[in-house]
C-alpha cells in the first residue's frame, strides 16, 4: 500500500498521479497527495515511474503501516523497486539479469509432431 510521498524529493512531475490505475493521488498543484489510500492495489507502478525515488509502497496490501522517511532513505529503500526492475538510466533490466532456464530446457523432451499434424494445426491441410 502506498505510504509515503517525500515532499523533499518530489519534483512535482505528476507522473505518479497519471499512472496510478486506481486514482489514489490528488494533484495539489503538481504535488501528489495520497487521498484514497484504501484504493491502492500495491501494484508499485507509481514507485517504478518516480524518477527521483520519492515514493514508498509498503508490501502490505491490507492495511496501512507507519513508516519513517529518514529510516527508509537511510536503508536505501526509497526507489529500490525501481532499481530492482532496472528502470532508470544505465541500469540493467530484470530481463538482462534473468538466469531462469528456458522452459524447453527444464521440461522433459516431447516427441516431434508429424508434418501432416503441424500442417493441420496451422490450417495448411485438411484434418486426418
Ligand atoms: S501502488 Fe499502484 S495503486 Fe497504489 S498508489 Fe501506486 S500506482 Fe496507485
Ligand atoms: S513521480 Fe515522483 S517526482 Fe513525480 S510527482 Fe510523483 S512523487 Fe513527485
Amino acid at each position: 500500500m502506498i505510504e509515503l510521498v517525500s515532499e523533499a524529493r518530489c519534483t512535482e512531475c505528476g507522473l505518479c498521479i497519471r499512472v496510478c490505475p486506481t486514482n489514489v493521488f490528488d494533484d495539489h498543484a503538481g504535488l501528489p497527495v495520497i487521498a484514497r489510500q484504501d484504493d491502492c492495489q500495491t501494484c508499485y507502478i507509481c514507485e517504478a515511474y518516480c524518477p527521483v525515488d520519492a515514493l514508498y509502497v509498503a508490501p502490505y496490501g491490507d492495511e496501512p503501516v507507519a513508516v519513517d522517511e529518514d529510516a527508509l532513505a537511510a536503508a536505501g529503500t526509497l526507489g529500490s523497486w525501481r532499481a530492482t526492475i532496472g528502470w532508470g538510466r544505465k541500469r540493467p533490466t530484470m530481463a538482462a539479469l534473468d538466469t531462469t532456464p528456458f522452459i524447453d530446457r527444464i521440461l522433459p523432451s516431447q516427441p516431434e509432431l508429424p508434418a501432416r499434424e503441424i500442417d493441420f494445426i496451422l490450417g495448411r491441410a485438411p484434418g486426418p
